[in-house]
């Protein structure tokens, strides 16, 4: 066996009612908090048991809801000078990854004086960061467990801030905050967590590693069995539980073997047409796994099963080629638009597409296949 290093965020909170106890988890960090969110989750009411108990622990909470879906440079620098503005000794995010993305950021750059524009890519970013604790509230990205932290530059572009610093110091996980999430948004979120784990299992990472995949083969069966409950019947606490638990398990998992063409060919989804990242993943998530199927049908094939036990017998390129139509019908029941063209993404978009695509090299080395401009224009001429 090849050695491998695994690093993951190290404490997990998790439970019912759980983001009340923020209060005694930060008081172990400092006095005064800046908690990074976004408007949709005030207005949801979501934010109140964190803040409450953060007050009641006599910490001064800051709550700067500026934070957007895909968010630009300009809101990272707006949170780190609310945060400044606010004496913050420590970040809280609460909210969908963007937010969670934002709060790492903020915790990084208060406190080490780093420049944004000289840590993107991997490794870069060095700390320290301020104490940081995330509460997700989609499952979702997983990025309370993940170092990685995506920002738009320029119009288009994604760009990625990866360093083991911006691991949180816990992952406050309150799966009551998940029980009114729209069905698309639970639907989108809950299979891009179902990507995260497919491509951690089937990474060519060097540091693809058992302890991925192990997390990453019960992250698909928490995902796979609970996301058409989840979507179709969202007040359900078992259903909604089993997702968060199963995102928090693929972030884990991709955090330390990381997702490769799927993902590199999403981001420009989002990039060019707005469509949310997990929507974007299914997207192309068909047609990346046929073109890798001629590599690793036989990890497709270990997967399927958990996702779906009729697959139990999967075997050999037919059995990988079931998982994928399996996969494929699963995104369509919960509501997902199988196509680029249903979501008005004309068919001339396609070579822009796979040329920013093909940037995404942080992503693509760790493909299982070879993705050449060609192939990434032919994935997505399938996906049309
Ligand atoms: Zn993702």
């Amino acid at each position: 066996m090849n050695g491998f290093a695994f690093d993951t965020v190290p404490s997990i909170v998790f439970g019912s009612g759980a983001s009340a106890r923020a209060g005694a988890i930060a008081g172990r960090f400092g006095r005064r908090a800046a908690l990074v969110t976004d408007a949709g989750v005030v207005r949801a009411g979501l934010l109140e048991p964190a803040v409450a108990s953060l007050r009641e622990a006599g910490i001064a909470v800051a709550v700067h809801d500026g934070v957007v879906a895909d968010p630009p440079e300009t809101v990272v620098t707006a949170a780190v000078e609310a945060a400044r503005a606010h004496g913050a000794d420590m970040v809280v995010g609460l909210g969908g990854g963007s937010s969670l993305d934002v709060a790492k950021l903020v915790a990084l750059l208060l406190r080490s004086g780093e420049a944004l524009a000289d840590i993107y890519g991997v490794g870069n970013a060095k700390g320290p960061r301020l104490p940081l604790i995330l509460a997700p509230t989609t499952a979702g990205t997983g990025s309370e467990a993940t170092p990685i932290s995506i920002v738009t530059t320029g119009a288009h572009e994604k760009k990625g801030v990866v360093s083991p610093v911006l691991l949180p110091d816990v992952a406050l996980l309150d799966p009551d905050l998940t029980l009114g999430l729209p069905p698309h948004v639970t639907a989108a979120t809950g299979v891009d967590a179902m990507v995260h784990a497919i491509e951690a299992y089937t990474s060519k990472s060097p540091n693809n590693n058992p302890v991925s995949r192990a997390l990453a083969c019960e992250a698909l069966r928490l995902l796979g069995r609970n996301i058409r409950r989840a979507v179709h019947h969202g007040s359900d606490p078992q259903a909604r539980a089993n997702m968060l638990l199963g995102s928090l398990l693929a972030g884990q998992a991709f955090a330390n073997s990381p997702v490769a063409a799927v993902h590199a060919l999403a981001y420009p989804i989002g990039g060019r047409f707005g469509v949310p990242h997990g929507l974007s993943n299914a997207l192309v998530l068909p047609a990346v796994m046929r073109f890798n199927a001629e590599i690793c049908f036989e990890a497709y094939c270990e997967l399927a099963p958990h996702v779906f036990p009729d697959l139990a017998g999967a075997a050999g390129r037919r059995g990988a080629d079931a998982f994928v139509e399996a996969l494929a019908a699963l995104s369509r029941d919960v509501g997902l638009a199988p196509r680029l063209r249903d979501l008005g993404i004309p068919a001339d978009a396609v070579p822009i597409l796979a040329a920013d695509a093909m940037k995404q090299t942080r992503l693509l080395v760790n493909n299982p296949r070879e993705v050449t401009a060609a192939d990434a224009r032919a994935i997505y001429e399938a996906a049309w």
